[in-house]
């Protein structure tokens, strides 16, 4: 007997007869003798809805009830979930954030788990052999008692969260792909499914653009060993045999993985917005007048260049943004262009950040510049670069994007 967590996502509960299916996979482990907590996703398409709503009635709206009207996606799927498996038989509850509780912090609309007690829920499968069911995405902020969502693909850290807390064995997460792949694979027909990838290299491709997996759950997944296992909930569920290993990609410690790649996946990120400060004072402090007001609007910058303007005697700054606050930081420049001292600003947000991960590159030199190499031959321009121990990412038209994925892909013998 094993505590398993299953989580599925909004396209795994898209309508009721996805739901059904749903119940079958958790019907599957019940009848393996398993102890069950399910945590669901909104309905495909209804966070969506819900945060165009908030938009629509106002387009600055407060945190608190954006919060209350998104976080009611995961109450009706986990409502409808119990309601199917009582229906089959299996005994079922569903939990909201706040009746387990999840105690999170007061940042709205991105709030971080603070601590969950799940005393009540062990307490139920021992004594009633009861599956929970949990909303995933919310939790409850003590102090106030008001309902907080976790940011955009929140559940995943929802899942994991709750399989530390009741020490779970492992946390499936059932998606719409059957594990995590060398690149996206509705993208990259080529891409090839990994049967493990270690933390670190999956939390570089998490926050390099890949949304299989939200960012946070890898964190958390990492601090408390948590194994997490990316797989299909498309699989007929009484095809499977709950024994044997189903096809999927284990998350795990470095040192679990035998067979290790120089490059493990590629990523990318079209929500890039690239910002050149032209002709600024070559001196000392002014990178600190350019991004003390970023940071003060809590705007992150992520790649930087700077190089000698044309004139040769002053400097020009490069960097990115996410698109979603370039507006936002043109102006706060703007606003500050006396205090900083520079001739022109000039924005793009038709650009595209491409990133290669693997902790062999730890061990390998001349990686990042196969790279350029095979982006120059294929006409690609790089903008901006920026590397880690783990990583490197290239800024390039965003046009392009698709092109460089493949040619990255290719390049790296990620090809099947
Ligand atoms: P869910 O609704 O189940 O949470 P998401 O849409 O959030 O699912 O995440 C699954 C999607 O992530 C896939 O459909 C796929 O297009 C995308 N994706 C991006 N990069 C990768 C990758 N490297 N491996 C697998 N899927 C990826
Ligand atoms: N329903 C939320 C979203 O769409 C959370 C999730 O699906 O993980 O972002
Ligand atoms: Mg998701």
């Amino acid at each position: 007997m094993a505590r398993l967590v299953m989580k599925f996502g909004g396209t795994s509960v898209a309508d009721i007869d996805r739901i059904r299916n749903v119940a079958r996979h958790v019907k599957r482990e019940v009848a393996a003798g398993h102890e069950i907590a399910v945590i669901v996703s909104a309905m495909a398409g209804t966070t969506n809805a819900l945060v165009d709503w908030c938009r629509e009635a106002a387009a600055l709206h407060d945190a608190r009830e954006y919060d209350a009207v998104v976080a009611s996606g995961e109450q009706v799927s986990a409502g409808l979930l119990a309601i199917t498996l009582e229906s089959m038989g299996i005994n079922a509850r569903s939990w909201q954030g706040w009746q387990l509780p999840i105690r999170t912090s007061d940042a709205h609309g991105a709030a971080r788990i603070l601590e969950i007690n799940g005393a009540e829920l062990i307490k139920r499968f021992k004594e009633r052999g009861e599956v929970a069911v949990i909303a995933g995405f919310q939790g409850v902020h003590a102090q106030t008692s008001r309902i907080t969502t976790l940011g955009r693909g929140g559940s995943d850290t929802s899942a994991v969260a709750i399989a530390a807390a009741i020490s779970a064995d492992r946390c499936d997460i059932y998606t719409d792909v059957d594990g995590v792949y060398t690149t996206d694979p509705r993208v990259v027909s080529k891409a090839r499914r990994l049967d493990k990838i270690a933390y670190e290299e999956m939390l570089e491709l998490a926050s390099l653009g890949a949304k299989v997996l939200q960012v946070r759950s890898v964190e958390l997944a990492m601090v408390h060993n948590v194994r997490i296992f990316v797989r299909s909930s498309f699989d007929e569920p009484e095809s499977i045999d709950p024994h044997a290993a189903p096809p999927g990609t284990l998350i795990c410690g470095e040192e679990e993985i035998v067979e290790q790649q120089v490059v493990t996946g590629i990523a990318f990120s079209k929500d890039e917005a690239q910002i050149s400060i032209r002709r600024v004072a070559d001196k000392p402090g002014v990178a600190a007048a350019i991004f003390g007001p970023l940071a003060d609007a809590s705007i992150n910058v992520d790649m930087i260049v700077q190089n000698v303007s044309a004139d040769g005697a002053t400097t020009d700054l490069t960097f990115t943004v996410p698109a979603a606050d370039y507006e936002r930081a043109t102006s706060v420049l703007t606003g500050a262009k006396g205090k900083i001292g520079y001739q022109r600003l000039d924005g793009a947000t038709d650009v595209a950040k491409v990133s290669v991960i693997g902790v062999g590159m730890r061990s390998h030199a001349g990686v990042a510049a196969r790279a350029f190499k095979a982006l120059a031959e294929n006409q690609i321009n790089i903008r901006a670069i920026t590397t880690s121990e783990i990583k490197f990412s290239l800024l390039i038209d965003a046009n392009y994007t698709e092109l460089a994925v493949r040619t990255l892909h290719s390049l790296y013998e990620l090809d099947k």
